[in-house]
């Protein structure tokens, strides 16, 4: 309240002169302007409640997941340019008193945060002590009439690990006897804060910079409110934008070194809403289940949520005796992480423009963000119950039905979340070649930038052995098996590309985002011919280096058994395949085999035209039995890719990855 009454007393620019609609996003932003800061937002202590227990129960154990509290910012150059930029126009006596004072405020937020890149401040240790308090005092039982023994582990970035001994030295003065492990190390990191990549950052700017066209922009307004003379300052700083964004930037780091005079103030309430759109929004795309890249993060919270459920179990089933285990991470995996379990508001699935109105970035994502997952147990009932605490917050899980209003089933929401990613993958079938070539290097491309699980695509050989991509036996009136590769090479595909080499489509299929290359060898008119094309495809798996400038984790081995899929209509060349690459996946296309025969010829996998598995629905099972794989093809109707699913192939090879997407991705 303090705060709001400041905001009204020195806000410069009226909030009733917004006229923008009233969103929910903008009503919160009214409640505390500084909330606009989102993540860089310093944590609301609110007044919790607690619903009692069902009858019989009691708290036995906790499992929290904590960001790391208020922190500096890498952000010095920015402050500074603000700063520099003011101070010259003071030479020029160009500042009113509020560009004044803005050139003071921004000389202090460039001195606090200058060199102090992602350090916790005094504020943010003091925030996980109070939440370890808070903690501590709303359920007393786990620590005190339970087992003593504590866990925490957390990210190796410092400002994680400060927060962790901040929260946990809090809980040792609670109670002196708890005996607490602690531990950090990149064995933790790698599920503790798994998240973006590159592709999803790409795919989130496009949406973004579209959006962002949709403002209007207030360019005028800050030259009359810091300057004594307009015209003369636009000379000076031409970039009415960029000059604001750097404001802005000041403005959302002040929080966590609790400044109390809020810079939002020099900036239209309105500009303000949009940079603070855009900085959450970002987040919200590339971390949570948007309807943009939800279905390609969500998944890489899995290794996160697995941890979670196994640390539960372990003392569940008094295998491991332990009061709480507390994981200090970011931002990121913290949102995965409830985005993955569904819970209410925070996982709902927006596209940018549903995200802009209605998500709440600061009340799910301040520093200090947390989850902490409450077990009650009862001595007559053996149902384990749990209840969610989103920034300790009571929470609902709307997929599943709650006993007593917030309290889950333990064993329920173990179910949701083994259901919560499809188990059957997709394959785009020669590339997601929509809008480009089939089998084109640019429809690999798009299957990896879309986050397919694979990429199929055909191999022919030509008559002087150069082993080829293309669909056809021909090209060009041309057949490949009897033609040499100078007298095709200069064929183009529907993009423009060029036909492309084996050796050549291998490149880009193991670099970029990860993404099965799914290689179909083409039958060949003798078996010498057919042993030549296992032998060359065999050769083209060996590892590529990175090319200059790509990062070394990017030029992928494909050589890795794990990291291809071999399919043919050729019987023999799926046995030459088990025999010369045994550990690799070889799916049989024909559909005439009982996969109990190909099994015992070595052969790991099917891949049969839908229909035949619709007629012989024992196959998946016996081929799951015996440890093999089922894929099917081509599956581009609704109800057919319906109908895979629900037999439980593991992967559905079709022309329409966004359709099959949202298929496999129904509730
Ligand atoms: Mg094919």
């Amino acid at each position: 309240m303090k705060r709001l009454i400041l905001l009204a007393a020195t806000a410069i620019f009226s909030l009733s002169a917004f006229a923008q609609s009233e969103t929910p996003v903008v009503k919160y932003l009214k409640g505390d302007i500084r909330r606009a800061a989102f993540n860089t937002h310093s944590y609301e202590f609110d007044d919790v409640k607690d619903t009692p227990a069902p009858k019989g129960y009691k708290a036995f154990y906790i499992s929290h997941y904590g960001r790391h509290g208020s922190r500096s910012d890498w952000g010095g150059p920015q402050y500074k340019k603000v700063r520099d930029l003011l101070m010259q126009a003071k030479e020029q006596n160009l500042l009113t008193p509020a560009g004044d004072s803005l050139m003071r405020e921004a000389a202090l937020i460039y001195q606090l945060h200058n060199d102090m890149d992602g350090r916790l401040t005094p504020r943010g240790v003091r925030e996980h002590a109070r939440l370890a308090e808070r903690m501590y005092n709303r359920f007393p039982e786990v620590f005190q009439d339970g087992c003593k023994h504590l866990r925490a582990v957390s990210s190796t970035t410092p400002r994680c690990i400060v927060s962790m001994n901040g929260f946990t030295a809090r809980l040792q003065a609670l109670q002196p006897d708890l005996d607490m492990d602690l531990d950090t190390g990149e064995k933790f990191y790698a599920y503790i804060a798994r998240g973006e990549n590159n592709t999803l950052i790409a795919r989130t700017n496009k949406a973004l910079a579209d959006y962002r066209k949709t403002f209007q922009w207030d360019t005028v307004a800050v030259y009359k409110t810091l300057f004594t003379d307009p015209a003369k300052a636009k000379k000076l700083i031409p970039d009415a934008y960029d000059f604001q964004n750097a404001i802005y930037d000041c403005a959302r780091v002040s929080d966590p070194f609790e400044i109390p005079d809020n810079m939002f103030r020099y900036l239209p309430f309105e500009n303000v809403v949009h940079f603070h759109e855009l900085n959450y929004l970002s987040a919200y795309l590339n971390q949570c289940d948007s309807k943009l890249n939800g279905e390609i993060r969500i998944p890489r919270s899995q290794e996160l949520v697995d941890t979670l459920i196994s640390q539960a179990d372990a003392v569940i089933s008094g295998k491991v005796k332990k009061a709480a285990d507390l994981c200090f991470g970011h931002d990121w995996p913290y949102l995965g992480l409830v985005c993955y379990l569904g819970l209410e508001g925070v996982s709902e699935r927006y596209t940018v423009e549903e995200a802009a109105d209605k998500w709440l970035p600061s009340y799910f994502c301040p520093f200090a963000a947390n989850l902490q997952m409450i077990f009650y147990r009862s001595e007559k009932n053996k149902d384990i119950l749990v209840k969610f605490l989103m920034n300790e917050r009571e929470t609902r899980l709307p997929a599943l039905k709650a006993v007593d209003g917030i309290f889950y089933r333990w064993n329920d929401v173990k179910a949701w979340c083994a259901n919560r990613i499809p188990k059957t993958q997709i394959v785009a079938h020669r590339g997601y070649w929509e809008g480009n070539a089939q089998n084109s290097v640019a429809s690999i491309r798009k299957a990896q930038e879309f986050g397919l699980w694979g990429s199929e695509f055909d191999i022919h050989l030509t008559a002087d052995g150069v082993p080829v991509v293309h669909h056809d036996q021909t090209i060009g009136n041309l057949d490949i098996q009897q033609s040499n590769f100078e007298d095709i090479r200069h064929n183009r595909l529907a993009n423009g590309e060029h036909l492309p080499t084996l050796a050549e489509y291998m490149a880009a299929a193991t670099r970029g985002r990860e993404c099965m290359p799914v290689m179909e060898l083409k039958p060949q008119t003798t078996q010498e011919r057919e042993d030549e094309l296992v032998a060359k495809c065999l050769q083209a798996l060996k590892p590529a280096p990175a090319p200059a400038g790509i990062p070394a984790q990017y030029a992928r081995r494909a050589s890795e058994p794990t990291k291809v899929v071999f399919i043919s209509f050729s019987h023999y060349i799926c046995q030459q395949l088990a025999k010369k690459a045994a550990g690799y996946t070889v799916q049989y296309l024909g559909g005439d085999i009982a996969p109990a025969q190909l099994h015992a010829e070595g052969i790991t996998g099917i891949d049969y035209e839908y229909n035949v598995i619709a007629k012989h629905p024992e196959w998946v099972k016996q081929a799951h039995d015996l440890g093999m794989s089922v894929n099917v093809w081509t599956v581009n109707e609704p109800k057919d890719i319906r109908a895979m699913r629900d037999l439980g192939v593991d992967q559905i090879t079709t022309d329409k990855p966004a359709l099959a997407r949202e298929i496999l991705w129904e509730r």
